[in-house]
């Protein structure tokens, strides 16, 4: 196993004694190679959970651990250097991640620079060179995020994280702020870095279609814990959670003739607040399959299949 998560909990205290559960107790698995797609609406704790993973969130309890090895709940500035090589992060928006003042040397060589074992020679040629695998040119070095569009500057984000050449990435809504033709280019550009550079990604997105498309395992996220873990297909064409089922039935079909016809079930209302969270399902006020017991007692994870799982009374 290349990552571990063990009932991992980061929390969030706000004023007057209020604690925000962005992510309360995930245990999840991912094999080395693998990619895990995590899905979820805004607001269920998945990139507050990547980032708890490699360390951009110091965890308030529970374990992570690389490779077998315990990482640190809170990252030092030297922790940081030392797993940076290992562990990386593309970030959901290409306008805000990259730092207008710098150029795109300055931006993709500064993994290098900070390492202090490259000369500027050195840094220069491998920024050249990955800006060629990453479809960009060389001669793009000297130029400001400001002159690219968000394909290209998503390009220059992917760049930053793999020349490092880590094993593991967070993938953070990559694609969620690109125009569909350009999320494809994306994808595919990713999926050839995975191959080969041996990469295992956590891929978070919320379309489900996508996620399934990119990924071998699903997990699902609903208000900081997981609800159902499995092979992507199925947990996408046999969903057993009715967060999950409804969740797919409201993903937007690609193909429009299709999107027309099939019935629409959308989830009623809005995700509720992760904040001071009470015992119970926590999905128990918009669940259509809601018991008398969903609402005090918490569900414990199930195992459906040897690598299927869901967290509902429905199956206990
Ligand atoms: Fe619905 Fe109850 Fe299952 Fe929660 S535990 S998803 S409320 S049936």
């Amino acid at each position: 196993m290349l990552i571990e998560t063990v009932q991992l909990k980061k929390h969030f205290t706000l004023g007057r004694g209020q604690i925000l559960h962005a992510v309360d107790g995930v245990s999840i698995a991912i094999e080395e190679n693998e990619i895990l797609g995590l899905v979820g609406e805004s607001g269920s704790g998945k990139s507050t959970f990547g980032k708890a993973l490699i360390g951009l969130h110091a965890r308030t309890s529970g374990e992570a651990f690389y490779n077998g090895e315990l990482l640190p709940a809170r990252f030092s500035p030297k922790d940081h250097l030392h797993y940076s090589r290992e562990l990386q992060m593309i970030f959901q928006d290409p306008y805000s991640s990259l730092n207008p003042r710098m150029t795109v040397l300055e931006i993709i060589g500064e993994g290098l620079r900070i390492q202090g074992q490259h000369s500027k020679s050195q840094i220069r040629d491998q920024v050249a060179d990955w800006l060629s695998k990453v479809g960009l040119h060389a001669d793009h070095m000297s130029r400001y995020p400001h002159e690219f569009s968000g394909g290209q500057r998503q390009r220059i984000g992917i760049a930053r994280a793999m020349i490092i050449g880590p094993k593991f990435v967070v993938c953070d809504e990559p694609i969620s702020a690109l125009d569909v033709s350009v999320q494809a280019q994306i994808i595919n550009l990713l999926e050839e870095l995975k191959q080969s550079m041996g990469l295992t990604l956590l891929f978070i997105a919320h379309d489900l279609s996508m996620v399934r498309y990119v990924s071998d395992r699903m997990a699902v996220m609903y208000l900081g814990t997981l609800v159902e873990t499995g092979p992507a297909d199925d947990v996408f064409f046999e969903p057993k959670h009715p967060y999950t089922q409804l969740l797919i039935e409201s993903n937007p079909e690609p193909d429009p003739k299709l999107e027309r016809t099939r019935p629409h079930i959308p989830i009623k209302g809005e995700i509720t607040s992760p904040i001071n969270m009470k015992p119970g399902c926590r999905f128990a006020d918009r669940c259509p399959k809601v018991m008398e017991h969903c609402k005090t007692v918490t569900p414990a994870v199930t195992s459906l299949s040897d690598n299927h799982t869901v967290s509902c009374h429905l199956y206990q």
